[in-house]
């Protein structure tokens, strides 16, 4: 008996292995275009699980050694905080997010989680420390049940409950024909860009990690969908570490700190009320998206 039971072990490891892996997967596609490089190095430890939160020192970066997208940013999101980057298209915006995840090493300069330089732990245990909501979820042909426990296969049922409570899916979910059991995907269920975005909130929810990096496509949504995201987002935001990249500046009126980056440099930084003040760089971006939604009204 034993034997078999250490053999069905071993199974039942590499299947939870392989469905994290496709979690890993997923979250890398979506913020990715190319294949990572980095290597942990020998013997590298795993994340310090406490410390002083995220730290960009003169971090500089460029896809290729020609063309530099980021010049020596620096920033601090100290533990419990929301810090969001905003800047127009192309600013690099969410190079910062692929660089913090490690899919990319810094040419120069040092990101730091918990004071550990990142290069220096293992990318696993990295990646365990950080939830990912991306862009663009992708949803796999199963249940819906099954692609929130996604983020935590060993998740309870009362947790997974929680994290659909949490981002404000438990309407959504009741008025599917077989609820949680409702297949996505092809044949089954099709579903909006909002509820894939509670649904990749409530997976990241199931694996509740400390730090949330947040990757908004708030633009693509309609202005409901908009606030039971942004609503769903606030709440679980409010006890992590956070870094959001915000394409749209109504999403972070809230943060505790708001970098302005231009052309891969920060130009200014502040709350809401400090940016607007000093009318600049952000002040513009602010009233021309202002204008921008009255118009479209
Ligand atoms: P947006 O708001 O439009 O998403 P962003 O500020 O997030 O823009 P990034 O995606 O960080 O901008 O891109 C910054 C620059 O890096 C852009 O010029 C982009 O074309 C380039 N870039 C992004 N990803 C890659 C890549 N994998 N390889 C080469 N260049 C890239």
């Amino acid at each position: 008996m034993i034997q078999l039971f250490i053999p069905l072990n071993a199974l039942g490891f590499i299947y939870r292995e392989i469905r994290q892996s496709l979690v890993n997967v997923e979250q890398m596609f979506s913020l990715l275009k190319q294949a990572p490089r980095v290597v942990d190095q020998p013997n590298a430890p795993v994340l310090p699980d406490t410390g002083e939160g995220i730290r960009f020192h003169d971090v500089s970066f460029g896809y290729h050694p020609q063309r530099r997208i980021l010049h020596q940013v620096s920033f601090v999101v100290p533990t419990g905080q929301k810090v969001a980057v905003v800047g127009s298209s192309g600013a690099g915006k969410s190079t910062l997010g692929r660089l913090l995840f490690r899919f990319f090493d810094v040419d120069a300069g040092v990101i730091s989680v918990n004071g550990a330089d990142i290069r220096t732990v293992t990318q696993r245990s990295l990646r365990a420390a950080i939830g990912v909501v991306p862009q663009d979820t992708v949803l796999f042909n199963d249940t819906i049940y099954n692609n929130i426990a996604y983020g935590r296969p060993e998740a309870t049922e009362a947790e997974v409950h929680e994290a659909i409570r949490l981002a404000h899916l438990a309407q959504f979910i009741e008025a599917l024909p077989d609820g949680l059991q409702t297949k996505v995907g092809e044949r089954g269920l099709k579903v909006s860009g909002g509820e894939k975005q509670r649904i990749a909130l409530a997976r990241v929810l199931v694996k509740n990690p400390p730090i949330l990096l947040l990757d908004e496509a708030t633009a693509s949504l309609d202005s409901v969908s908009e606030q039971a995201v942004l609503g769903a987002l606030n709440e679980v935001a409010c006890q992590r570490t956070t870094l959001v990249i915000a394409h749209r500046l109504s999403t972070v009126r809230d943060a505790d700190q708001i970098l302005v980056l231009d052309h891969g440099r920060i130009v200014e930084q502040g709350t809401h009320e400090q940016l607007l003040a000093a009318q600049g760089v952000y002040a513009r971006l602010w009233y021309q998206q202002a204008r921008g939604n009255d118009s479209a009204e």
